[in-house]
């Protein structure tokens, strides 16, 4: 294949009210040359983050192609990819037409008063050539807002252009386009955003809020690793509607579900600062932090790892944790949330079924798929993960006589993996923690990974569990939600 190939991006929102997004993508092959062979164009099936094969290709249609301006055939080979004979053309374009109407985090939902456009939803990669530069240039009408980590394309062009470095960080950089509210802030000398949507859902003195305590957050979340940020500008893009909950990290910012009532009470509005302060701790932990399984992203299909206790229960960890080291929140409530969380894990029968790492592997086909049966057959890694972390903390701080905590172990990972993004491979944590904090762990790796049936730490409480489960409440839906 040629040297110097680019790709640009273009989306079209003229017909935003019947949430349709129209997309065309041109291939050049580079400055005097031409392509050599043909090119397959293909769309991701799942996003990063959220395990689960979502087909983002079912929502395509009209699909056109031409080459150096002249109509074209592209050739669909498979459910998400279509090929297209290249040879000695200078540009390929390929167009699409998306169905955008699915508001949560993952998805595109596009409307008359806004778009959210997420990467891995609305573009196709070329294959063999997902490192390549790639321009997005929005076609929306004047006034507009558009709110992404992806830096402006210079020098400026008439329409607002994108810059990414490749198909990784264009998945990674939703785009939210219309009236939100914007307000920015400094943490650490970075510039940092907030993005919040519909702008008429929250007030000023709301947006100052958030804006002061993400602030507070991150220093705290900072100071757990080597006291300065991972990347040089961060975008909070916080969406509020009564149809659901949830966030997705990527690397320079997160997108945010919640409900307007979370700004109303004050269990809602630490539960939304405990989701923000999750969300920008996976900056550390998994974006850079990150398992070998996930490295690099394979879009095509499900990407398996027995880790996912480690990079979403100790990031649900450290959440709460960093709400009470912000003095967010107080001792009392931080016992109440931990408690709760205890409880709901004590009264899930599937606890004593399936283990944390075979519910992180599985992650593809029950905890996102979720039916009538889930609670008796499958545990959260999310919930079980941060109980057994808060175990790995206490347990860890008696064996080494205070030495030595979680905030050492993860620390341990910054240092030695994660700043220069050295991947983890599958099995390798125990040895991890054991270097990081001198003390010998297998015991406790072996109760909480392997199979609860021989697991001290899942060891069924038949009494204290019914009860509690006859008296509490869910905190959070079984549905993953971050
Ligand atoms: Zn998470």
């Amino acid at each position: 294949m040629s040297a110097g190939l680019c790709i640009e991006h273009r989306v079209g929102l003229a017909d935003a009210r019947a949430h349709m997004v129209d997309v065309e993508t041109t291939v050049f092959a580079g400055s005097d040359t031409r392509f050599d062979g043909s090119l397959v164009l293909f769309m991701a099936v799942w996003a990063p983050g959220s395990y689960l094969v979502r087909e983002f290709a079912r929502h395509v249609e009209g699909v056109g192609c031409t080459r150096d301006d002249a109509p074209h055939i592209a050739t669909k080979v498979r459910k998400n990819a279509w090929t297209i004979d290249a040879r000695d053309a200078r540009k390929i374009t390929f167009r699409y037409r998306l169905y955008a109407n699915e508001l949560t985090v993952r998805t595109n939902h596009v409307d008359g008063s806004h778009a959210f456009l997420y990467g891995a939803a609305t573009f196709v990669a070329v294959e063999g050539h997902e490192a390549v530069e790639t321009l997005v240039t929005i076609d929306a009408p004047d006034g507009v807002r558009i709110a992404t980590a992806l830096p402006e394309a210079l020098p400026k062009r008439a329409r607002p252009t994108f810059v990414a470095r490749g198909f990784d960080e264009l998945v990674d950089s939703p785009f939210e386009i219309g009236q939100h509210r914007e307000r920015t802030f400094d943490v650490l000398g970075v510039p940092h955003k907030l993005v919040i949507c519909p702008g008429g859902a929250a007030k000023d003195d709301d947006l100052e809020r958030i804006a002061t305590h993400t602030r507070a957050m991150v220093e705290a979340e900072a100071r757990l690793f080597d006291g300065t940020l991972p990347y040089d500008r961060y975008l909070v893009q916080l969406h509020l509607s009564p149809r659901g909950r949830g966030g997705l990290e990527h690397r320079a910012c997160c997108t945010l579900l919640a409900n307007p009532h979370a700004l109303d009470t004050r269990d809602a509005y630490l539960d939304l600062l405990s989701l923000i302060a999750h969300e920008v701790l996976h900056a550390w932990n998994v974006k850079r932090i990150r398992p070998a399984a996930l490295t690099p992203y394979r879009y095509d299909g499900e990407s398996y790892t027995r880790t996912l206790w480690w990079f979403e229960g100790a990031t649900s960890y450290f959440d709460w944790r960093v709400l009470r080291r912000a003095n967010l929140c107080t001792p009392a409530e931080y016992i109440t949330h931990l408690e709760g969380e205890i409880a709901h894990l004590d009264g899930t029968h599937g606890r004593l079924v399936q283990s944390l790492e075979e519910a992180s592997f599985d992650a593809w086909i029950k905890l996102y798929r979720p039916d009538e049966n889930s609670s008796n057959s499958s545990v959260s890694y999310y919930r079980k993960g941060e109980v057994v972390c808060a175990l790995l903390d206490l347990e860890i701080r008696a064996r080494s006589m205070g030495r030595a905590s979680l905030d050492t172990v993860l620390r341990y990972l910054w240092d030695h993996f994660g700043k220069d993004e050295t991947p983890i491979e599958e099995g390798a944590l125990q040895g991890i923690f054991e270097r990081a904090t001198g003390t010998a762990l297998g015991d406790l790796f072996d109760s909480g990974s392997a199979r609860p049936a021989s697991s001290p730490m899942a060891r069924p409480s038949p009494t204290r569990g019914s009860r509690l489960n006859a008296t509490r409440a869910p905190k959070r839906p079984a549905a993953p939600s971050r």
